[in-house]
């Protein structure tokens, strides 16, 4: 039997997990999933209950699961406290904490949401694309760090971009695998004409690339991959990055699938435990309204079901429920477009389950 860590966390955090658990217990009634799971508390809803963003008890949990489900943290009532203690350092004290180094972030465009993306269909029809950003490395975790005050009075913020041959390698890795599995092509991305750090990241991804002789390797300027992202990001397969450029560039992707609503993802140890989450926040200007798109965070359980609970079969039958309901017309809000129903959170989340049993 595995175990299975639940962490709704805030804002929308709560209601779209659930939606997520209803699946979760059909898969385990139905389908005869073998899992077991509790929750706990992370960000707001921990800092309120115990004054910090990620409870010991909450860690210790998460290293005892063979994978986490998060919901989303953050929101405007903790916007005013210490960003030391801030709800998304909860979300970074997980990831460093697990060694989620891999993050998966899948690009896929339902061809029934081409018209409720801001691009053109021909643009965007067809389009599959996996992001794989570095997760515990690079701006985010580098040393030193701070904001300080100097000679004069005025202040001065800095932050380090810092990676080891090592944790290239290994991100770079992760991504040959992956792209081996389908279009058999990777585009590193960098800014290796302005940043040393990146320039060793070119290096390395280039030395890492001849372990995958069926793979092809190619290397963009992340200003440029930006621009072509929204360009023509068909011509993408697998992209690898670090930490800061796959962030930014994974919520350009997003919305050429027409809403952030949509995207799942993994973060990955080297064992293959995992973390799945939505790749969007807590929504504090939706929650609690029934307005919120479940299909992100179901859509994650099904990575978790392929990466971490090796079900491919269970993660294909999530996948066509999916798919079911948005060929049924239904639609929460964020995906609304004429002629279509709009639906709520729980509503979405319904009627995926009742698609399982049809999909396969
Ligand atoms: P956000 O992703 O929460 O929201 C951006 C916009 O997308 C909002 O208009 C929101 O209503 C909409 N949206 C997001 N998810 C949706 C869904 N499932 N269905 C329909 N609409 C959806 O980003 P933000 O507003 O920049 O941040 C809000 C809070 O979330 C902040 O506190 C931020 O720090 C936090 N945050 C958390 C995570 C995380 O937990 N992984 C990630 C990003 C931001």
């Amino acid at each position: 039997m595995k175990k299975l860590l639940i962490l709704p966390g805030d804002g929308i955090g709560p209601e779209i997990v659930a939606e997520a658990v209803r699946v979760l217990e059909a898969l385990r009634e139905r389908f005869g999933l073998a899992l077991e799971w509790e929750q706990a508390l992370v960000g707001g809803a921990a800092i309120d209950a115990t004054g910090g963003p990620l409870p010991e008890e909450t860690l210790k949990l998460a290293r005892e699961a063979d994978a986490v489900l998060l919901g989303a943290v953050g929101g405007y009532k903790w916007e005013s406290l210490d960003i030391s203690i801030r709800p998304e350092k909860g979300l970074l004290g997980l990831r460093a904490g697990l060694g989620l180094f891999a993050n998966l972030r899948p690009a896929l465009l339902y061809p029934q949401l081409a018209s409720a993306s801001t691009l053109k269909p021909e643009v965007v029809a067809g389009l599959d694309l996996m992001i794989v950003r570095e997760l515990t490395g690079g701006i985010y975790f580098g040393q030193p760090r701070g904001i300080r005050t100097l000679e004069g009075g005025e202040r001065e913020g800095f932050n380090t971009l810092v990676y080891r041959e090592s944790e290239i390698e290994r991100i770079c890795r992760v991504a040959f695998e992956i792209a081996g599995k389908r279009g058999r092509r990777v585009c590193s991305v960098d800014k290796a004409n302005v940043l040393e750090c990146t320039e060793l990241w070119r290096e390395v991804a280039t030395r890492t690339a001849n372990d995958y002789p069926d793979v092809t390797l190619s290397h963009m300027y992340v200003d440029n991959a930006a621009m072509q992202l929204v360009r023509a990001p068909k011509q993408f397969d697998v992209m690898v990055t670090t930490n800061l450029f796959g962030d930014i560039l994974s919520d350009c992707a997003s919305m050429l699938t027409g809403s952030i609503g949509m995207l799942p993802s993994a973060s990955l140890d080297a064992a293959g435990k995992g973390m799945y989450e939505p790749i969007h926040g807590s929504a504090p200007d939706i929650a609690g309204q029934d307005r919120a798109n479940p299909l992100a965070t179901i859509l994650s359980v099904a990575m978790m079901l392929r990466y971490t609970l090796d079900a491919p079969c269970l993660a294909d039958r999530v996948e066509s429920a999916v798919d079911r309901v948005l060929d049924q017309g239904l639609r929460t809000p964020d995906i609304h477009t004429e002629g279509t129903r709009e639906v709520g959170t729980r509503a979405m989340g319904e009627a995926v389950v009742a698609a399982l049993e049809g999909s396969s």
